[in-house]
């Protein structure tokens, strides 16, 4: 494994770091404990030293802190969790959910602790006047969090006000070779490094996007590239993100012990600096492919699950990119497979009432609503309304009988 220092407290952090959130059964609120135990077990084993997790990942504290003690790796690894702030009204909040957050994951300290997915520094002046400084200020002193930081999903321009609100000693951002100039990209990598802070990135294949769901066109042009340790989309994509010296430790959510194997043997591989001038060009083409794709920069995160009206928000907009990427006819085919036509009552996104509820939660800032009539429009339009209104009245006639 490749270890980088994190420059804030001396750390020795390996340079992939894993993230929790994906484990299987993550979609249904409830992460299969036996599967988790075995993906930080040979994550481990593999040399990866951190462990993210959060409170708004359901389940998903307690399972990490169940693996580790059972496990006995506690000591070990570095553990990373998040305080869900927006839930914050009052001063006392902040020891309620701390203490919660050591009784799920079974320790008495955090080592990284982090502001969960900071979209305005408005979401920080809420806390800090409620407090929060002097209690960081406790918890510091009394060695139960260790690092202070943010993850962030909120715009360019407010990203360095963010660094200048607190003496912060990381940051977790989103980060990869499509996202040069969104959110806080490579100019505020550069200048959260510069101020002597730990980087650390998330997205780095962008949820997938970058992967399996690349176009086409782009997959080719990696195809052709070939070379060393960069075989596949995910070899550019993470070596992409571990060339920059700047970054600290690149977070990959990992949901098998194969994905364990794959990531840390690119890890392996991927130092700073490493990709050569020619290498860098054929991302530069691969970039320009997928921006002419990428209709809705949906990362599949789920955040804004469940819609009351039971719309697959993330499915939808997968297949909608996915009209543009392959076909209209696979996009139109995953539709249909993520709104459950063959059903008595399909989710269509005809469904959606507006209500908003999903934009709120939303850290790519999407205008879901908004964004939905454009699914509407391209793989809903009238005639195909209308026979999916037909299919469903005959399904419910027929379970009706
Ligand atoms: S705005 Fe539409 S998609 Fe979003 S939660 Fe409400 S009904 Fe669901
Ligand atoms: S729409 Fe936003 S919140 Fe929902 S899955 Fe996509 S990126 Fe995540």
């Amino acid at each position: 494994m490749q270890y980088r220092t994190d420059p804030a407290s001396g750390n020795r952090l390996s340079a992939l770091g894993l993230g929790c959130m994906r484990f299987p059964g993550y979609q249904l609120g409830r992460p299969d404990a036996k599967a988790a135990q075995d993906i930080i077990s040979r994550a481990v084993e593999r040399g990866i030293n951190y462990l993210d997790t959060a409170y708004l990942y359901p389940g998903n504290e307690a399972c990490v802190g169940m693996a580790l003690e059972k496990l006995g790796l506690r000591d070990k690894v570095f553990i990373a969790t998040k305080l869900p702030h927006a839930s914050c009204k009052r001063t006392e909040d902040f020891d309620r959910f701390f203490n919660e957050q050591l009784k799920r994951l079974r320790t008495d300290h955090i080592d990284y602790y982090l502001m969960h997915n900071i979209t305005s520094p408005a979401q920080w002046e809420h806390v800090a006047a409620l407090g929060i400084k002097d209690w960081i200020a406790r918890q510091k002193r009394e060695g139960r969090i260790r690092q202070i930081g943010f993850s962030y999903h909120g715009s360019a321009d407010d990203f360095p006000r963010m660094l200048d609100a607190y003496d912060w000693d990381f940051v977790q951002v989103q980060y990869n070779y499509a996202n040069e100039h969104y959110q806080a990209g490579t100019a505020g990598v550069m200048e959260a490094h510069a101020r002597g802070l730990a980087v650390f990135v998330m997205e780095p294949l962008l949820g997938g996007r970058l992967v399996d769901k690349l176009p086409r066109a782009a997959q080719e042009i990696l195809k052709k590239a070939r070379a060393g340790h960069l075989q596949t989309p995910a070899d550019w994509g993470l070596s992409w993100v571990w060339n920059h010296p700047q970054v600290t430790m690149l977070l990959s959510g990992m949901a098998s012990t194969e994905q364990v194997d794959q990531n840390a043997s690119i890890a392996d591989a991927a130092l700073p600096k490493a990709m050569t001038p020619s290498q860098l060009e054929t991302i530069a083409r691969v970039v320009e492919v997928f921006e002419r794709f990428n209709r809705v920069p949906c990362t599949g995160c789920n955040y804004c699950m469940p819609c009351p009206q039971g719309i697959n928000i993330p499915g939808c907009f997968a297949a909608y990119n996915a009209s543009f990427a392959y076909g209209r006819w696979t996009g139109l085919s995953q539709y249909f497979t993520a709104s459950a036509v063959r059903t008595a009552s399909p989710k269509l996104v005809s469904n959606c009432i507006h209500c908003g509820k999903c934009a709120r939660h939303c850290p790519q800032q999407i205008d879901i609503p908004a964004r939905l009539e454009d699914v509407r429009h391209r793989l809903q339009p009238g005639p195909v309304d209308a026979a999916l209104r037909v299919l469903a009245r005959f399904r419910r006639d027929g379970a009706a009988e």
